[in-house]
């Protein structure tokens, strides 16, 4: 029970006459968040006399016990008759997905330090609505449900509604054919704050976009903060009605970007001592791993939980994960990648590497350091492409397939006595990986 309502309650008994308040007043529900009241009668014939005939004295009551607090009213959902459905509109937080769980980089920094400050300050944010948008699996909803932890943290009485946007269409469809969209909107309207996420999926359902663009409007109108997470910047989205798109680009609009080469690495680290993951990974064995799976975060994700199968099922002792063993592990999901590379790109980079140009490697020039990158590019050609000998050979200055095999076999050798060159190896990967 409020224990605002409980204090207007008494106010209201001397205001109005006794009749009117007991049978008006009196089987009203309140629920009480840190900035409104929400007063629930118990049809729609009760809310509709408040409204006409004792909204006002209410306002007065209430006001005189707590100045902030704005008033909704509305109809209490029927519990006995539809009992799941209203708890259904919308979903709790992921425990996880807290700003500590949040590897910071320059990818997300911006988007990151704009939803810190929004949750710190949720009552008097200039940044509304906030949109964090960006491909998949780049850590939208993530960073969202940070803010509403944190929000939460700081004000427990907050009211934060997390819904994901088919969870929306879904109730305004079902509430269509119950008869109970007032009580929907009453809900949502409710929020101190509320996260939509993935608000794209709105375009092209008219009915939703309707009903959202009124509960949008009393939410900003009453100064409470809107973040949603979109896949494109929301002016670009097609079939989302203009009056929508206005709304959301007058606030603040923040893309996430695929994480970096160092980023994807650390967050392989911090993700790896999770508890529920648990292997040890070295640096090097994390940003080889990152070098490969350079997509998103989800992919990283995956990549983790394929290796940690590999280990438990190998029983492969902890402190052994190699690159080798990645190898083996992560096969097709590194495989690919390195499928995609071109030989030209290959030689380009080996050429860059070793400050010689591309055609030096086609050249029938002897020198040492020129021998080198040649054969660097043609072992490398030989790993990551799936040319033939004569082919590969044929790029390198019409070489024949007996001069591939010997260069194939000359930086094996070199690998494994020269840490020089097992580091040029390892660099002109990492850059091919990262193209
Ligand atoms: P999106 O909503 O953009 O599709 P999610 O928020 O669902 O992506 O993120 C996908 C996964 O990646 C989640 O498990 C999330 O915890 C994780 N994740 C994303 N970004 C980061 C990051 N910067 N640090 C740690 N984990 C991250
Ligand atoms: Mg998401």
């Amino acid at each position: 029970m409020s224990q605002t309502w409980t204090l207007s309650l008494n106010t209201l008994k001397d205001a109005i006459p006794l009749s009117q308040y007991s049978v008006w007043v009196q089987p009203l529900k309140a629920l009480e968040s840190a900035s409104t009241l929400s007063l629930l009668a118990p049809n729609n014939q009760v809310k509709d006399y408040i409204n006409k005939h004792l909204k006002k004295q209410i306002k007065h009551a209430v006001a005189q016990h707590n100045k902030n607090l704005q008033i909704f009213i509305g109809v209490a959902p029927n519990v006995s008759s539809k009992p799941s459905a209203y708890k259904q509109h919308s979903t709790p937080l992921f425990e996880d997905y807290t700003f500590d769980n949040l590897v910071l980089g320059s990818a997300n920094q911006m988007a990151y330090g704009a939803t810190k400050q929004i949750a710190e300050n949720i009552k008097g944010s200039p940044y509304n609505p906030f949109i964090i948008y960006g491909g998949s699996g780049l850590g939208k909803t993530h960073l969202m449900q940070a803010a509403g932890h944190l929000a939460k943290a700081q004000n427990p009485n907050l009211k934060v509604l997390y819904v994901p946007l088919m969870d929306f269409v879904r109730n305004i469809t079902s509430s269509l054919r119950h008869n109970t969209i007032e009580d929907i909107k009453l809900f949502y309207q409710s929020a101190d704050l509320l996260l939509v996420d993935d608000i794209h999926l709105i375009a092209g359902k008219e009915k939703s976009q309707e009903e959202f663009f009124h509960i949008f409007n009393f939410l900003f109108n009453g100064k409470k903060q809107i973040i949603f997470t979109c896949d494109q910047p929301p002016k670009n989205i097609k079939t989302l009605e203009e009056r929508l798109k206005t709304r959301f680009s007058q606030g603040l609009n923040l893309h996430l970007t695929p994480p970096e080469l160092e980023m994807r690495a650390a967050i392989l680290l911090k993700k790896s001592q999770n508890e529920k993951i648990n292997i040890h990974l070295t640096e090097d064995v994390a940003l080889f791993i990152a070098a490969h799976i350079t997509s998103n975060v989800r992919d990283l994700e995956g990549a983790l939980l394929k290796l940690k199968a590999f280990v438990d099922f190998t029983k492969i002792g902890q402190t052994l994960i190699s690159k080798e063993i990645i190898e083996t592990a992560l096969g097709d999901l590194i495989k690919p990648k390195i499928n995609s590379v071109d030989i030209n790109d290959i030689q380009k980079e080996v050429a860059k590497h070793y400050a010689l140009t591309i055609s030096d490697l086609s050249s029938k020039s002897r020198k040492q350091h020129t021998v080198l990158a040649r054969q660097m590019a043609i072992y490398i050609c030989h790993e990551l492409s799936s040319l033939s000998l004569n082919k590969i050979g044929k790029q390198f200055g019409n070489r024949d397939h007996s001069t591939v095999i010997h260069a194939i076999k000359k930086i094996k050798e070199k690998l494994l006595e020269s840490t020089e060159i097992k580091n040029d190896y390892e660099i002109i990967k990492l850059k091919l990986a990262h193209l």
